[in-house]
Protein backbone atom coordinates (compact mmCIF):
# COMPACT_ATOMS: atom_id res chain seq x y z
CA UNK A 1 0.00 0.00 0.00
CA UNK A 2 0.89 3.94 -0.83
CA UNK A 3 -0.70 5.77 1.74
CA UNK A 4 -0.21 8.95 3.90
CA UNK A 5 -1.01 9.06 7.55
CA UNK A 6 -2.57 12.57 8.83
CA UNK A 7 -2.98 13.45 12.27
CA UNK A 8 -1.90 16.03 14.74
CA UNK A 9 1.51 15.66 16.86
CA UNK A 10 0.16 12.80 19.11
CA UNK A 11 -2.37 11.26 17.12
CA UNK A 12 -1.00 7.93 16.89
CA UNK A 13 0.54 7.96 13.47
CA UNK A 14 3.30 6.21 14.82
CA UNK A 15 1.34 3.66 16.42
CA UNK A 16 -0.64 2.61 13.55
CA UNK A 17 2.02 3.15 10.61
CA UNK A 18 4.07 0.04 12.69
CA UNK A 19 0.82 -2.06 12.60
CA UNK A 20 0.46 -1.35 9.11
CA UNK A 21 3.86 -2.54 7.93
CA UNK A 22 3.08 -5.78 9.25
CA UNK A 23 -0.05 -5.47 7.08
CA UNK A 24 1.65 -6.02 3.86
CA UNK A 25 5.25 -5.43 4.56
CA UNK A 26 4.88 -1.73 3.40
CA UNK A 27 8.20 0.65 4.62
CA UNK A 28 7.06 3.32 7.39
CA UNK A 29 8.87 6.24 6.45
CA UNK A 30 8.77 8.68 9.41
CA UNK A 31 10.14 12.32 8.38
CA UNK A 32 10.47 12.72 12.26
CA UNK A 33 12.32 9.52 12.91
CA UNK A 34 15.05 9.97 10.25
CA UNK A 35 15.65 13.88 11.66
CA UNK A 36 16.16 12.38 14.70
CA UNK A 37 18.68 10.13 13.76
CA UNK A 38 20.52 12.77 11.68
CA UNK A 39 20.48 14.99 15.16
CA UNK A 40 21.65 12.08 17.35
CA UNK A 41 24.79 11.57 14.74
CA UNK A 42 25.72 14.94 14.33
CA UNK A 43 24.89 14.99 10.39
CA UNK A 44 24.70 18.29 8.45
CA UNK A 45 21.08 17.63 8.14
CA UNK A 46 21.13 16.82 12.12
CA UNK A 47 22.93 20.54 12.67
CA UNK A 48 20.66 22.14 10.48
CA UNK A 49 17.53 20.46 11.97
CA UNK A 50 17.99 20.43 15.19
CA UNK A 51 16.96 23.94 16.49
CA UNK A 52 13.94 23.92 14.68
CA UNK A 53 13.06 20.30 16.48
CA UNK A 54 13.47 21.49 20.15
CA UNK A 55 11.44 24.57 19.50
CA UNK A 56 8.66 22.73 18.07
CA UNK A 57 8.56 24.33 15.06
CA UNK A 58 9.15 22.39 11.20
CA UNK A 59 12.17 21.77 9.42
CA UNK A 60 12.24 24.13 6.07
CA UNK A 61 10.72 22.24 3.04
CA UNK A 62 13.57 21.88 1.17
CA UNK A 63 15.22 19.91 3.61
CA UNK A 64 12.75 17.52 4.03
CA UNK A 65 12.30 17.10 -0.04
CA UNK A 66 15.67 16.24 -0.07
CA UNK A 67 15.27 13.79 2.55
CA UNK A 68 11.99 12.43 1.09
CA UNK A 69 12.85 12.14 -3.21
CA UNK A 70 16.07 10.35 -2.16
CA UNK A 71 13.92 7.92 0.44
CA UNK A 72 11.00 7.10 -2.19
CA UNK A 73 13.72 5.57 -4.18
CA UNK A 74 15.22 2.97 -2.21
CA UNK A 75 14.57 -0.54 -2.52
CA UNK A 76 12.40 -1.15 0.19
CA UNK A 77 9.97 1.22 -0.93
CA UNK A 78 8.61 -1.43 -3.74
CA UNK A 79 6.48 -3.04 -1.80
CA UNK A 80 4.66 0.18 -0.32
CA UNK A 81 5.35 2.73 2.23
CA UNK A 82 3.21 4.39 4.96
CA UNK A 83 4.45 7.94 5.31
CA UNK A 84 4.10 8.93 8.71
CA UNK A 85 4.63 12.73 9.46
CA UNK A 86 4.89 13.86 6.10
CA UNK A 87 3.74 15.73 4.03
CA UNK A 88 3.46 18.50 6.49
CA UNK A 89 2.72 21.43 4.40
CA UNK A 90 1.17 22.71 1.30
CA UNK A 91 4.39 22.93 -0.66
CA UNK A 92 5.20 19.76 0.62
CA UNK A 93 2.38 18.37 -0.50
CA UNK A 94 2.78 19.82 -4.02
CA UNK A 95 6.28 18.80 -4.33
CA UNK A 96 5.11 14.94 -3.38
CA UNK A 97 2.72 14.73 -6.00
CA UNK A 98 5.64 16.08 -8.41
CA UNK A 99 8.31 13.35 -6.74
CA UNK A 100 5.21 10.25 -7.21
CA UNK A 101 4.73 10.86 -10.59
CA UNK A 102 7.89 10.98 -11.69
CA UNK A 103 8.49 7.81 -9.90
CA UNK A 104 5.45 6.72 -11.72
CA UNK A 105 3.49 5.93 -8.30
CA UNK A 106 -0.20 6.76 -7.06
CA UNK A 107 -0.78 7.23 -3.78
CA UNK A 108 -3.62 4.90 -2.14
CA UNK A 109 -5.05 6.32 0.15
CA UNK A 110 -4.69 9.42 2.67
CA UNK A 111 -5.85 8.69 6.15
CA UNK A 112 -6.57 11.57 8.42
CA UNK A 113 -6.31 10.31 12.49
CA UNK A 114 -8.89 12.89 14.92
CA UNK A 115 -8.59 12.66 17.82
CA UNK A 116 -9.74 15.70 20.61
CA UNK A 117 -7.11 18.13 21.71
CA UNK A 118 -7.23 17.00 25.42
CA UNK A 119 -6.22 13.16 24.37
CA UNK A 120 -3.44 14.37 22.27
CA UNK A 121 -2.22 16.84 24.88
CA UNK A 122 -2.79 13.93 27.26
CA UNK A 123 -0.88 11.71 25.67
CA UNK A 124 2.08 13.94 24.30
CA UNK A 125 2.77 14.80 28.08
CA UNK A 126 3.09 10.90 29.20
CA UNK A 127 4.61 10.04 26.65
CA UNK A 128 8.01 8.09 26.74
CA UNK A 129 10.34 6.97 23.85
CA UNK A 130 13.13 3.98 23.84
CA UNK A 131 16.15 5.99 23.52
CA UNK A 132 18.00 3.56 21.20
CA UNK A 133 17.41 5.01 17.38
CA UNK A 134 17.28 1.24 16.42
CA UNK A 135 14.21 0.35 18.64
CA UNK A 136 11.99 3.61 19.55
CA UNK A 137 9.57 2.15 21.09
CA UNK A 138 7.00 4.28 22.42
CA UNK A 139 5.43 3.87 26.50
CA UNK A 140 3.07 6.00 28.09
CA UNK A 141 3.43 6.35 32.10
CA UNK A 142 -0.10 5.95 32.43
CA UNK A 143 -0.82 2.91 29.94
CA UNK A 144 2.16 1.22 29.07
CA UNK A 145 4.84 1.94 31.55
CA UNK A 146 8.10 0.96 30.76
CA UNK A 147 10.76 -0.39 33.72
CA UNK A 148 10.02 0.33 37.17
CA UNK A 149 13.76 2.22 36.64
CA UNK A 150 13.00 3.51 33.22
CA UNK A 151 14.17 1.33 30.88
CA UNK A 152 12.74 0.00 27.72
CA UNK A 153 11.11 -3.10 27.83
CA UNK A 154 12.40 -4.38 24.60
CA UNK A 155 16.05 -3.75 24.48
CA UNK A 156 17.02 -2.02 28.47
CA UNK A 157 18.18 1.41 26.94
CA UNK A 158 16.81 4.37 28.89
CA UNK A 159 13.41 5.44 27.79
CA UNK A 160 13.01 9.37 27.76
CA UNK A 161 10.71 12.05 27.39
CA UNK A 162 11.84 13.93 23.94
CA UNK A 163 13.01 17.53 24.18
CA UNK A 164 10.21 18.25 22.10
CA UNK A 165 7.30 16.72 24.37
CA UNK A 166 7.15 19.92 26.88
CA UNK A 167 4.55 21.36 27.66
CA UNK A 168 6.15 24.64 25.51
CA UNK A 169 7.22 22.48 22.63
CA UNK A 170 3.45 20.59 22.61
CA UNK A 171 1.80 24.08 22.40
CA UNK A 172 4.11 24.86 19.72
CA UNK A 173 3.57 22.11 17.93
CA UNK A 174 -0.05 21.86 17.91
CA UNK A 175 0.00 25.36 16.83
CA UNK A 176 1.97 24.87 13.96
CA UNK A 177 -0.05 21.91 12.90
CA UNK A 178 -3.31 23.79 12.71
CA UNK A 179 -1.69 26.86 10.95
CA UNK A 180 0.27 24.55 8.10
CA UNK A 181 -0.74 21.06 8.71
CA UNK A 182 -4.21 21.08 8.83
CA UNK A 183 -4.83 22.45 5.74
CA UNK A 184 -3.79 19.38 3.96
CA UNK A 185 -7.04 17.81 4.75
CA UNK A 186 -8.78 20.14 2.24
CA UNK A 187 -6.38 19.38 0.39
CA UNK A 188 -6.59 15.70 -0.19
CA UNK A 189 -10.57 15.71 0.25
CA UNK A 190 -10.16 17.76 -2.96
CA UNK A 191 -7.96 14.95 -5.25
CA UNK A 192 -10.15 12.42 -3.81
CA UNK A 193 -8.61 9.95 -1.74
CA UNK A 194 -8.88 11.20 2.25
CA UNK A 195 -10.22 9.39 4.73
CA UNK A 196 -11.16 10.44 8.00
CA UNK A 197 -10.56 7.72 11.06
CA UNK A 198 -11.52 8.22 14.64
CA UNK A 199 -8.13 7.29 16.10
CA UNK A 200 -9.07 6.67 19.94
CA UNK A 201 -7.74 2.65 19.30
CA UNK A 202 -4.51 2.01 17.26
CA UNK A 203 -6.26 -1.25 15.88
CA UNK A 204 -9.66 0.24 14.71
CA UNK A 205 -7.93 2.95 13.18
CA UNK A 206 -6.02 -0.04 10.93
CA UNK A 207 -9.23 -2.16 10.57
CA UNK A 208 -10.61 0.96 8.95
CA UNK A 209 -7.90 1.79 6.51
CA UNK A 210 -7.26 -1.27 5.35
CA UNK A 211 -10.94 -1.87 4.72
CA UNK A 212 -10.99 1.81 2.53
CA UNK A 213 -7.60 0.11 0.70
CA UNK A 214 -9.65 -3.54 0.10
CA UNK A 215 -12.46 -1.22 -1.35
P1 LIG B 1 7.30 14.04 14.57
O1 LIG B 1 8.02 12.97 15.28
O2 LIG B 1 6.68 13.57 13.28
O3 LIG B 1 6.31 14.78 15.44
O4 LIG B 1 8.41 15.11 14.13
C1 LIG B 1 9.23 15.76 15.07
C2 LIG B 1 9.73 17.09 14.52
O5 LIG B 1 10.48 16.86 13.32
C3 LIG B 1 8.64 18.06 14.11
O6 LIG B 1 8.15 18.81 15.21
C4 LIG B 1 9.40 18.93 13.11
O7 LIG B 1 10.28 19.83 13.75
C5 LIG B 1 10.26 17.90 12.38
N1 LIG B 1 9.54 17.32 11.20
C6 LIG B 1 9.16 16.02 11.04
N2 LIG B 1 8.56 15.85 9.85
C7 LIG B 1 8.56 17.06 9.23
C8 LIG B 1 8.07 17.52 7.99
N3 LIG B 1 7.45 16.71 7.12
N4 LIG B 1 8.24 18.85 7.70
C9 LIG B 1 8.89 19.68 8.55
N5 LIG B 1 9.35 19.29 9.75
C10 LIG B 1 9.20 18.00 10.10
Amino acid sequence: MRIILLGAPGAGKGTVAKLLTAYDGSVQISTGDILRGAVKAGSELGKKAKGYMERGELVPDSLIMEIMEARLQEPDCAKGFILDGFPRTIPQAEDLEKLLAKLKLKLDLVANLEVPRDVILDRLTTRRTCSNQDCQEIYNIKSKPPSPDGKCLKCGSPAIQRADETVEAITVRLETYNQKTAPLIGFYGKVGILKNVSSLSSEQSVKEITGAIKK
